[in-house]
């Protein structure tokens, strides 16, 4: 079976929109309200001469500041835990949220592989937006814009070595 990839993020980062966008496929998930996911979803694709399989989640909440919080949270929590690789998305446009701290450490701390993502870097002065996070220490860092496509083949790279 090809590396599970799981897509982490807090909600309304964009992570259904990345989901979508690394499947090739805009129609393959619609979701009800934006931001919301309660139930893991599961995807193919390919990079290149690769395979992956790729699982989105509601959203990893570490505070208990979303109305959903619980649920969703316990749905991210479980494909981190099945997950080979993780994403962990954040979002440029609102910028370094404290709450991204937090899971960030638990990323490293689960010991896989992953990489950091500041999606929504599609605007004026986007790279700028990056710094915010640099200077908060989060690095490697890929800026991306799930909307628009950018940098898209940049956040799968990493995990060749996987598949
Ligand atoms: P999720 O809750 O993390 O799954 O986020 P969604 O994929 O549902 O997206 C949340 C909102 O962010 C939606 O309104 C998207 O249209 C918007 N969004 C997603 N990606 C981008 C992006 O690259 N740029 C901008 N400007 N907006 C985006
Ligand atoms: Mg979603």
């Amino acid at each position: 079976l090809p590396p599970l990839i799981a897509i982490l993020g807090r909600p309304n980062v964009g992570k259904s929109t990345l989901f979508n966008r690394l499947l090739g496929n805009r129609e393959a998930i619609v979701e009800d309200r934006p931001g919301v996911t309660r139930d893991r979803h599961y995807g193919r694709g390919t990079h290149g001469r690769y395979h992956f399989r790729l699982v989105d989640t509601g959203g990893i909440v570490f505070r208990d500041d979303h109305p959903l919080g619980a649920a969703i949270q316990k749905q991210a929590l479980f494909a981190l835990e099945e997950a080979d690789a993780l994403i962990y998305t954040m979002d440029g446009i609102e910028g370094y949220n404290p709450i991204d701290q937090d899971v960030i450490d638990f990323v490293r701390a689960s010991g896989k592989p992953a990489v950091f993502v500041v999606n929504k870097i599609d605007g004026v002065n986007a790279e700028a937006r990056l710094m915010d996070f640099y200077q908060h220490g989060v690095s490697p860092l890929i800026g991306i814009s799930a909307a628009h496509g950018r940098n898209i083949n940049e956040v799968l790279t990493p995990f060749i070595p996987l598949m």
